[in-house]
């Protein structure tokens, strides 16, 4: 690891038999919710009392894993069980997020905790006001290897049984779309041999996770792509628009609309895709581009959003039409950025 950290006050505050939570952003993915319960297996293997607590539910194909059912779900919190037991941390891990205002509504809550908090993330531009402990870069595949990475830091690597290694295993590749993107770390390599000698089988991992979808997801991914794909070959860009009437169609579920936004990207000459989702009150943006354009710049620029270089996301709430002229007159000027050919 590129910094070093001085972890004495985090080791005053383990010393003191702590009651921890995790917590980790708002539509957790694959990595939120696998660094979240692996951190949370190897706490618990310390003998901790450790909670994990996500800010609203997460996708189905993601509860095979153990001890999944046991994550407490703020926005299902109608006794305020939850809220206590945040206000009641000591110890407070922020999983997979830069700022807290990537926890939705329990921003708030964790805000004004009085538990000491650590953040273990791979974003970029951390809020550093915001957190105790900040063990973080964006040179990391994903949190799931900063979790590996942070448990060998702190002593308690060994704790990282096989229910912790099919967690990590899960941050990993999908962060990484199975080692497609953000994987040319030789670390991210070593972690995977340590966790495969763990026992997981990874084949079986990956079944669970890609071969988990519903009929009605896969013919959604279809209408988008054969329907709802708007190619603009001048700047090298392609927009997917989902309506609420899609969803409806479609049978959508939370996770459902996962990964479509990548499809676009494997058309040769398109270096920059947008999924465009209407939600209740605005468009949800997702960005992803191949090569060196750094869609975060565009989303945190004129969205409000952000994320990393090759992956982020954002907010509108202008319509979709308005949404997607929009971003056509922001395209013309990074025209010159996307005009870009991938070579070996
Ligand atoms: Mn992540």
């Amino acid at each position: 690891m590129s910094f070093t950290i001085d972890f004495t006050v985090f080791h005053e505050v383990l010393s003191t038999n702590p009651n921890i939570i995790i917590t980790t952003h708002h539509n957790p993915d694959g990595d939120a919710i696998g660094s979240s319960l692996a951190l949370y297996h190897v706490l618990k293997g310390a003998g901790y009392q450790v909670s994990v607590i996500i800010p609203n539910r997460f996708p189905d194909f993601l509860n095979w894993m153990s001890e999944s059912e046991k994550m407490l779900i703020f926005e299902d919190d109608k006794n305020s069980n939850v809220k206590q037991l945040i206000e009641a941390a000591d110890l407070i891990f922020c999983l997979d997020y830069n700022a807290l205002n990537r926890i939705d509504k329990m921003e708030e809550p964790v805000r004004f905790a009085k538990g000491f908090k650590v953040l273990i993330d791979h974003h970029p531009n951390p809020k550093e006001n915001e957190f105790q402990l900040i063990f973080s870069t964006t040179s990391a595949s994903s949190t799931a290897e900063l979790v590996y990475r942070f448990a060998e830091q702190i002593g308690l690597k060994h704790l990282i049984n096989k229910d912790a290694a099919e967690c990590l295993y899960t941050g990993i590749i999908t962060d990484t779309g199975s080692f497609s993107y953000a994987c040319n770390a030789a670390t991210t390599y070593q972690i995977m041999v340590e966790l495969i000698e763990k026992g997981i089988d990874a084949e079986n991992l990956h079944r669970l996770i890609y071969d988990n979808f519903s009929e009605s997801r896969l013919r959604l991914l279809g209408h988008a792509l054969s329907r709802n794909m708007l190619l603009i070959p001048e700047y090298h860009t392609a927009i997917i628009a989902l309506s609420k009437q899609d969803l409806t169609d479609f049978k959508y579920k939370t996770g459902d609309s996962e990964g479509i936004v990548n499809y676009p990207l494997t058309i040769k000459e398109i270096n920059m895709a947008i999924l465009l989702t209407e939600r209740e009150n605005l468009i949800r943006i997702s960005f992803r581009s191949k090569g060196k354009f750094a869609v975060n710049q565009i989303a945190s620029k004129y969205f409000e959003g952000g994320g990393h270089l090759n992956a982020a996301g954002a907010n509108s709430y202008l319509s979709m039409e308005e949404t997607i002229n929009k971003i056509k007159t922001i395209l013309a000027e990074f025209n010159d950025q996307l005009d870009y050919v991938i070579t070996k």
